[in-house]
């Protein structure tokens, strides 16, 4: 902390992290619950020559949403539904609106979010600054894709302006959709929801014996209409059997299937349950798993997640819309049983012609290193048009790393490897996710002409580089100067 860092009061002093709790700022917290209320911040950090960060949820795993000695512009309290008309699907919220908050406003009238995180926690502002995609990017794309307008509040000016992604302020609108909150703050989102019949989804898992396997599984799920589908890979398995794991496709039962779509459409039907068993409370749970998140332990745990489910491969069974999609938030708190180092997740996406290749190599990579994921995800993607995209047409490994205070180097260093094979690869990095990237890598990736563009656009929306965050200033620190 250097001098200059009491020049704000006090008592608005907070220290904030990323999800994954590895690092953290501490700066001043401001949470306004108006426009005019973000303006004024505005105003403050100008006249103390402060930064601003924007921050959702924190529920970004590193440094996307915080930065140090400068002021956290909170957003969660401006939570409002402005306008839901449930004939066309159609809802305007303030970007504090919870993943929650949306689904649960919809369901009631046959409607459902058609992309939603593995968490219900994240803000709809925050989820829009990342662009975030579901277990069914394959099909649905980005959360940006059912963006019908946003209006967004840009440093430069003070004004708040509308953008479509036909004519109004179109390049904002692509540049801003996972533009990771530099260029503005989100006031007010429009999106499009996707009707539904019913809460319900019939369910299965099936078990893929190697890495090639989870592709072809998942692309068997995929071409016979699976509407989400998700893989998990036992990232200790090794040989014959590396990248074997198990993928777990949803589809929603079809009109008329559903007896009561009235009962199965309500939030209380979708409820995940406070219990298991209706007798151990969930929110216990994470202390029983914490002797086990060690190398040891996720192995055994790995190795009997695997054939349990192999045992039962293909067998269906009946879900609910939040049972089927928020997996991550069935254990809450779950991350605390990483301990005090906390953990890193690394996410790139591969294209299709060489992910199989990539990710096999990155595998033996983290065993080279002798540093294994416990939580290992894979997923199918697709490309889209947002200036500072993460998708392609193709695959993506997300890998939890723990984090310790003897580990961390050692970490660090195999991120920079695995960078170099999804670079070789043509993939692409996750700024929702990312703790370790270089910023010499991030025109290998994002191509020199898309990140001059953005710098293009900060220019024009925030010259004076009043908005400015960690992940800001790590990955194009020297762009522009506060
Ligand atoms: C358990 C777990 C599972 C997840 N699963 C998925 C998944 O399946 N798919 C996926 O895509 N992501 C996933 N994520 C990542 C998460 O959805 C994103 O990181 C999302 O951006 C978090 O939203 P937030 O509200 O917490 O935003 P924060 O993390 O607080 O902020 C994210 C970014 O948004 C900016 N921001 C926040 N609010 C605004 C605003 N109003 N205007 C402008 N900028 C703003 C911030 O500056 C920051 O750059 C997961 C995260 C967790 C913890």
């Amino acid at each position: 902390m250097t001098d200059s860092f009491s020049i704000l009061p006090r008592d608005r002093i907070e220290t904030v992290e990323g999800f994954g709790g590895a690092d953290r700022a501490t700066g001043y917290l401001y949470r306004p619950s108006t426009v005019d209320g973000i303006r004024d911040v505005f105003d403050i950090a100008r006249a103390h020559h402060v930064p601003v960060a924007p921050r959702g949820a924190g529920r970004s795993y590193g440094d996307a949403a915080y930065l140090a000695e400068a002021i956290a512009l909170d957003l969660t309290r401006l939570k409002r539904i402005l306008d839901w008309d449930p004939l066309t699907g159609i809802i305007t919220l303030e970007p504090g609106a919870t993943v929650r908050d949306l689904w649960q406003y919809v369901i009631g009238d046959g409607w459902l979010p058609p992309v939603v995180s593995g968490t219900m926690y994240p803000t709809i502002g925050g989820a829009l600054a990342m662009n975030i995609h579901g277990k069914n990017h394959f099909k649905q794309g980005t959360l940006g894709e059912h963006t019908l307008s946003f209006d967004i509040l840009l440093p430069a000016t003070g004004e708040v302006v509308t953008c479509t992604p036909e004519n109004e302020n179109r390049d904002l609108f692509y540049a801003a959709i996972g533009g990771f909150g530099v260029l503005g703050v989100f006031t007010k989102i429009v999106l499009q929801m996707m009707p539904v019949s019913s809460g319900l989804l019939h369910v299965r898992q099936f078990a893929a014996k190697n890495l090639a396997e989870m592709f072809s599984v998942t692309d068997e799920r995929i071409a016979r209409g699976a509407d989400y589908a998700v893989g998990w890979i036992d990232t200790f398995a090794s040989g014959d059997d590396l990248g074997r794991g198990l993928v777990q496709d949803a589809i929603f039962f079809a009109p008329g299937e559903d007896p009561n779509p009235a009962q199965s459409l309500r939030v209380e039907r979708q409820d995940l349950g406070d219990t298991v068993f209706g007798l151990v409370p969930k929110s216990t749970l994470w202390r029983l798993l914490k002797p086990w998140v060690n190398d040891t332990g996720m192995r055994l745990l790995s190795a009997l997640r695997y054939n349990a489910g192999a045992f039962s491969s293909g067998k269906a069974v009946v879900d609910t819309f939040a049972g089927a999609n928020f997996l991550l938030d069935y254990v809450p708190n779950w991350k605390r049983a990483y301990g005090d180092g906390g953990l890193i997740q690394y996410q790139t996406q591969i294209p299709k012609e060489t992910a199989l290749k990539a990710f096999r190599e990155q595998i033996r990579l983290c065993h080279k290193h002798r540093l294994f994921p416990y939580l290992s995800v894979f997923k199918r993607h697709r490309a889209d048009n947002f200036l500072m995209s993460y998708a392609t047409d193709g695959y993506s490994l997300a890998l939890d790393f723990k984090v310790t205070a003897s580990n961390r180097d050692r970490l660090w260093q195999l991120a920079a490897d695995l960078d170099a094979v999804t670079i070789a690869a043509g993939g692409r990095h996750y700024f929702a996710k990312d703790s370790t990237l270089h910023p010499s890598r991030i025109t290998a990736f994002l191509a020199e002409e898309r990140v001059a563009r953005f710098i293009a656009m900060k220019h024009r929306t925030d010259p004076e580089n009043l908005l400015q965050t960690d992940l800001w200033r790590r990955l194009f620190g020297g762009s522009l100067s506060c």
